[in-house]
């Protein structure tokens, strides 16, 4: 992918699709790791650049309407003299580079000086939108053809480059780009240059993304509609009978969790597995991790249960991040899972089960429930008596399963494997956000999301925070800490996963 010229670095065009940032192409995403330098504007998914290398230089040139960073001529300069130092640089634009994007005079600009250019098309808005609300461009009996016209121009004005004429004359699908200020014109010249006032139009907002908006109507009432839905850019107005199908195909829209602003309070490097999910239902997730994972600072009493792993008759893995650490400080000594062909494994919850499953192994017991006495009471039917388990736990880890297990006449090493503390590096945008309450739910997943957040947000903010939003927890345990602070907890799931959670958050809006 790295080819250079000799003279020159090289500028890739890259469409960055409408807004979903799954909807680049794979080749976009991968000039995209490689470069050196992004130069980006406001309509890309800004979480693409975090493809990007982590040293790649990252540079805004945002356009939003009426307010530019750099004008046209800036970014041409810009594109080239990062090219001439050589660099690999990849100009991400939102949806296609060709479609209202400005693509081709950055490329007769890079042309004009002989840098080597490449043009990667994306997924325009005027498509992608209109498939994520239910609207298909053509459609058999409905449009033979589909239009992509400029709605910046104002059709008021005198000397209009467009022939509204033949626009107005069209049977096919009419997708005007940039239309929202000029809305009213548009509507007004089509009426007047002969199309029905009983033609359906759609316009849809920020298209792709989960704050999606589709309003649907006729050419007659469609200003009105969208004055009352207080539709912005970006979006788009589409005008035809395909329109008439959204009904019947608007499946975006429709997601269990769609458009719900919902907070993920766990680790950063634990959140995706939940963000995810949430976010395939539809939800707009805010990523607030208020926990960090971090190495235990005293190692030793872990490495020496490694060293004499034989004298144990169980191992008890109650996280995922206990059954990471334990991996890794047991290659680290070179050993590796065989060594533990001798111990019983218990492990706490799928996900744990998982991770253990990743290093080769099988956990011999999985307890349906949970929380420790449960554990305790199935330990306590197989006699323990005498024998030795082994317990690798995080630092905060409630004593309960080791006193517990212990009263059944078990030698318990409980093991700090990891710790967890406050996780401080947050985003000020967020957390002010998160203050004023403009947000729908948030996901507690342990006692500790629970009181770092409020750490982190203020005890006196809580009354502002949850003025309106709803609170999940992912047990009683968690739901125990939030209630000491005065919250009320709306969603708790009976089995303590994250997939029960988040069945239970979809039953709650249903
Ligand atoms: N190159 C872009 C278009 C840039 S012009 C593309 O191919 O999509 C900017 C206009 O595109 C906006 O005013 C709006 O009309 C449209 N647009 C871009 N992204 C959009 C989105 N996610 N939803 C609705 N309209 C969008």
């Amino acid at each position: 992918m790295k080819e250079r010229n000799n003279d020159f670095g090289r500028v890739y065009l890259v469409g960055a699709g409408p807004g979903d940032r799954d909807l680049i192409t794979v080749k976009g995403l991968n000039v995209l790791k490689n470069a050196d330098i992004v130069i980006y504007d406001h309509l890309a998914n800004t979480d693409l650049l975090k493809e990007a290398r982590t040293d790649a230089e990252k540079i805004y040139v945002g356009k939003k309407a009426g307010t530019h960073t750099l004008n046209q001529e800036q970014i041409n300069d810009l594109l080239i003299e990062k090219a001439r130092a050589k660099k690999i640089v990849v100009r991400l634009k939102g949806g296609d580079p060709f479609v209202f994007g400005r693509g081709g005079e950055e490329a007769l600009a890079l042309n004009k000086k002989n840098i080597p250019f490449e043009i990667i098309p994306g997924i325009t808005s005027g498509i992608a939108a209109l498939a994520y609300a239910g609207i298909p461009v053509t459609h058999r009996s409905m449009a033979t053809s589909v239009s992509f016209i400029t709605g910046h121009e104002d059709p008021a004005k005198e000397h209009s480059q467009l022939n509204w004429k033949a626009i107005a004359s069209m049977h096919g699908t009419l997708v005007f780009y940039m239309g929202v200020r000029n809305l009213e014109s548009i509507v007004l010249k089509l009426i007047e240059y002969g199309k029905s006032e009983m033609t359906p139009v759609a316009v849809i907002q920020r298209g792709t993304t989960t704050l999606q908006k589709t309003i649907v109507g006729k050419l007659g009432n469609i200003i009105d509609q969208a004055e009352k839905a207080d539709i912005e850019p970006p979006a788009l107005v589409v005008v035809g009978e395909v329109v008439s199908l959204h009904p019947d195909l608007n499946w975006f829209e429709k997601k269990p969790l769609f458009g719900k602003r919902i907070i993920v309070t766990r680790a950063r490097a634990q959140a995706s597995e939940l963000a995810v999910i949430l976010e395939s239902l539809g939800a707009n997730i805010i990523m607030f991790p208020t926990i960090k994972i971090i190495k235990a600072e005293d190692m030793t009493p872990l490495d020496c249960a490694i060293k004499n792993l034989a004298d144990y008759h169980w191992i008890i893995f109650t996280s995922v991040n206990g059954v990471e650490s334990f991996f890794e400080r047991l290659f680290q000594s070179g050993k590796d899972s065989r060594n533990l062909s001798n111990n019983k494994i218990c492990v706490i919850g799928p996900a744990t089960a998982d991770k253990l499953n990743s290093f080769g192994l099988k956990a011999d017991m999985q307890p349906d429930e949970f929380i420790a006495e449960a554990i305790v009471d199935i330990f306590q039917k197989m006699d323990i008596s005498g024998k030795k388990i082994l317990l690798p736990r995080a630092d905060i880890a409630r004593a309960d399963l080791r006193l517990g297990l212990e009263k059944c006449g078990a030698y318990i090493d409980e093991v700090i494997a990891y710790q967890t503390c406050i996780e401080d590096d947050q985003d000020e945008k967020v957390m002010e956000r998160i203050r004023s309450g403009c947000f729908d739910l948030i996901t507690f997943t342990s006692s500790s999301t629970v009181k770092n957040f409020i750490q982190l947000i203020g005890q006196s903010n809580l009354k502002q925070v949850f003025s309106s939003a709803s609170i999940a927890s992912i047990g009683p345990i968690t739901q125990k800490t939030a209630e000491s602070y005065g919250l009320k907890v709306n969603i708790q799931p009976e089995k303590y996963t994250i997939s029960d959670l988040v069945q239970s958050i979809v039953k709650y809006y249903k």
